[in-house]
């Protein structure tokens, strides 16, 4: 089982090197009911750093549950106006926001997915401009996870719950490097490899990438102007934090109107409270005009009839094979995981920091630079120790970026 030290270190990274709380900043903490004595832990060190006033927002699993099972349409729908006003509120006066995603993977596995698809549009829409807060960086915000018992048991379903909890923990505390003597010390040396990612992809400026891999054949456009991201963000007031941790990835945003081809998943995709799996699809001129899945193409569907926006890409991150989370051999049933430990594509918004002056532009202006708007962005993964990818210069020359789940070009 994690002990008390590394408990702490954990809390102190998420402070420090997560949202990068700053003396007198107030934090929001959003956390499971289960990881109470956690979340608290890391009021703790917020109030130690100099918080100002620490609010948690508990999440709890079986309250949600309830609300499906019993609650009629209209009532789903129902986002209280005060629930959306108490985030912008906390973003109007700049608090810090860390997330602790820790729900059961499984959770809403008999609901009609309809009914989740209802009520998760309707949050969306309700939390529509804190989200533009969260993708622009106007604030700073992060995202970690803790173990929960029927999580645990998810991704450990031949033990007992006590000891899927524990597996857990050891698994997530080397991948977050909260095992090592100075955790924040090993944040900056990762960070340090992933800016020099970035600067070498966006140096190349490729107009466009081709992922081939079983299942998969596909050209990703990138627009002019596009701009890799990767590791730590800057906030718009030019304070440094890192929005995910773990992350292994280098992103950007891929062309909206120029996605062609077939893709293929690689591993299992949590979204809505139910899994899906084993699916393709096709795209057209940016747009997904085929798909089939052999598990969950019910939750598919509606996840890609959430607008129009939801069935064009909103990211392209390259994470190659050797990355700690694919190397550890487990599937997560968590995104912030298993996108770390391959390349992922996502539908659905694209953050406009990954193009230039991106942060600045209007609705218009970003559809125009093709950069794509959406209610919803999940990232589901498609690499494996079998992805190729090409990058396509401007003159129309290819370079070997990926050979079999790995970079090919220098990035260190
Ligand atoms: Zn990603
Ligand atoms: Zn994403």
């Amino acid at each position: 089982m994690v002990n008390q030290e590394t408990l702490e270190k954990y809390a102190q990274l998420a402070i420090e090197t997560g949202v990068n709380l700053q003396k007198g900043q107030t934090l929001v903490i959003n956390a499971p009911i289960e990881g109470a004595d956690f979340a608290k832990l890391v009021a703790k060190k917020a109030y130690e750093h100099g918080a100002n006033y620490v609010h948690i927002n508990w999440a709890d699993d079986e309250l949600s549950l309830l609300r499906f099972t019993y609650a009629p349409d209209d009532v789903l729908e129902n986002v209280p106006d005060w629930l959306q006003e108490q985030y912008n509120w906390f973003a109007d006066i700049d608090s810090a926001v860390l997330s602790i995603h820790s729900s059961n993977p499984d959770l809403l596995k008999d609901i009609d997915p309809a009914r989740v698809a209802l009520a998760q549009k309707a949050s969306s829409q309700a939390m529509k401009k804190f989200r533009e807060y969260q993708m622009n960086d106007r604030i700073r915000w992060s995202i970690i996870s803790i173990p929960t018992g029927d999580w645990a048991q998810k991704v450990f379903p031949n033990e007992s719950r006590e000891q899927a909890v524990a597996k857990l923990w050891d698994a997530i505390v080397k991948i977050v490097r909260v095992d090592q003597e100075d955790p924040i010390a090993a944040w900056e040396d990762h960070n340090e490899t992933l800016r020099k990612a970035r600067a070498v992809l966006n140096e190349r400026n490729y107009s466009s990438l081709h992922l081939k891999a079983p299942g998969t054949d596909l050209k990703i456009g990138l627009p002019k102007g596009h701009i890799w991201h990767g590791g730590d963000a800057l906030s718009e007031k030019g304070v440094v934090f890192n929005p995910n941790i773990p992350t292994e990835e280098v992103f950007s945003a891929p062309d909206k109107y120029n996605v062609n081809g077939t893709v293929s998943n690689t591993l299992p995709l949590n979204y809505g409270g139910g899994v899906i799996d084993d699916f393709t699809l096709t795209f057209k001129d940016g747009k997904v005009v085929d798909f089939s899945a052999k598990q969950g193409e019910d939750i598919l569907k509606h996840l890609l009839d959430t607008d129009e926006g939801a069935r064009r890409l909103g990211e392209i991150a390259l994470v190659p094979d050797e990355s700690p989370i694919s190397q550890s051999g487990i599937i997560f049933y968590n995104t912030l995981f298993d996108e770390n430990a391959s390349v992922h594509i996502a539908l659905g918004k694209a953050y406009p920091t990954n193009m230039k002056d991106g942060d600045q532009m209007d609705d218009q202006q970003l559809d125009e630079a093709g950069i794509n708007d959406s209610l919803t962005h999940v990232d589901f993964m498609i690499g494996s120790d079998k992805i190729d990818i090409d990058g396509v210069f401007e003159n129309g020359e290819t370079e070997a970026v990926f050979r079999n789940g790995t970079w090919t070009i220098d990035v260190k």
